[in-house]
């Protein structure tokens, strides 16, 4: 488990506020204060934290990211934020990263220049050993009408930067909106080029599962109520074993939200064990202070996993990111990993 660190790994399901660490946040802070902006006060930082036994409850939760979205109103701001969480990443030794973040209009940018921020910030540091993507991410306690604006601007930026913006997704509280609502603007998307995941079965709600799986996306996020014995159905859990639909797992996310009881009874276990392809990926390191090695590590501990085993699973996510054309090279660097360690 000592190796997490130095495995080279991809990271597919990480919000970029979410992904914040308070060395960023502080910097941040910094940044404001010397361009003469009002910020949040410290205390503010202590409460974007959500440890394993926190008492908020889901919904609760999303309301800390507003805490994230103060430090990134300005474009100076939102690219320092990008590179700073770019190099934290790649310090923990990934290798590609494929960011989202949802658009937003602020008093200091637009929607537009939001996403251009990023992609401008990612091509910057383009140079890195790090490999980086964008999703644009669409929130579902959006209007429809709103999600349809999101989804033509990511489209036209996949074309203006068809090297860094590569999908889009749905995330936000699950509690809030229909996935049917978001078909069309999801739909224009894929038809235009676009690669999808779907934040899926985050709470109970297999009639929406199936709808999801049944969109054939390419990848989903949590998969946490799937499987008949977290709350899916024999039907939701079938329906994604025949699909072969990757998911993107992240486990202390689902603990410290109290998606899931503990560690132990992880549905990762269920889905490793039916081969169903699985990435470990962080959501939110920010908020649940860890890191992509952190997360290899816990899965190697808890489920007592080889690091043969833990390579593998960081070289079989290859065939899941967005930009094809990197997998090849990213595949080498696994395997030259996987050759040097004799694994
Ligand atoms: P942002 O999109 O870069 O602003 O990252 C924060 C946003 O990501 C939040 O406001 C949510 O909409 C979304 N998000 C972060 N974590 C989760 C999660 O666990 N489930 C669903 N949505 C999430």
């Amino acid at each position: 488990n000592k190796l997490c660190p130095e495995i080279p790994k991809v990271e597919l399901h990480a919000h970029l506020n979410g992904s914040l660490s308070r060395a960023t946040m502080l910097q941040l802070k910094r940044y404001y204060a010397d361009v003469g902006i009002t910020d949040t006060s410290d205390a503010f930082l202590d409460e974007f934290q959500i440890g394993a036994g926190d008492t908020r409850n889901l919904s609760d939760c999303f309301q800390v990211f507003n805490i994230a979205h103060r430090l990134t109103r300005t474009p100076e701001a939102l690219a320092m934020a990008t590179t700073l969480t770019l190099k934290e990443f790649q310090e923990d030794g990934c290798c590609y990263i494929e960011l989202r973040s949802t658009p937003r209009e602020t008093p200091f940018m637009t929607c537009r220049q939001y996403i251009e921020t990023i992609a401008e910030a990612m091509r910057n540091n383009a140079h890195l050993p790090i490999k980086s993507r964008l999703i644009v991410s669409i929130n579902r306690t959006s209007s429809i009408k709103e999600a349809e604006s999101i989804a033509e601007l990511a489209i036209s930026f996949h074309k203006q930067y068809p090297d860094i913006i590569v999908g889009i997704e749905l995330s936000g509280d699950p509690n809030v909106g229909r996935f049917e609502d978001f078909i069309p603007a999801l739909t224009s998307a894929r038809f235009a080029g676009l690669k999808v995941t779907l934040h899926c079965g985050e709470v109970c709600n297999p009639q929406e599962v199936m709808e999801m799986i049944q969109f054939k996306p390419d990848r989903i996020g949590h998969g946490v109520c799937i499987h008949p014995d977290f709350g899916g159905t024999e039907e939701t859990w079938q329906a994604l074993c025949k699909s072969q639909i990757p998911v993107e797992i992240c486990l202390t996310s689902n603990i410290n939200t109290k998606s899931t009881p503990d560690y132990n009874s992880h549905h990762f276990k269920e889905f490793y064990k039916a081969n169903v392809p699985v990435i470990i990926c962080t959501d939110d390191k920010g908020v649940f202070s860890t890191s992509l090695s952190q997360e290899y590590r816990i899965c190697a501990d808890v489920f007592d996993l080889q690091p043969a085993q833990l390579a593998k699973l960081a070289l079989n996510a290859v065939d899941h990111i967005f930009a094809e054309e990197e997998r090849k090279a990213i595949k080498e660097k696994i395997l030259n990993f996987i050759n040097k360690n004799s694994l």
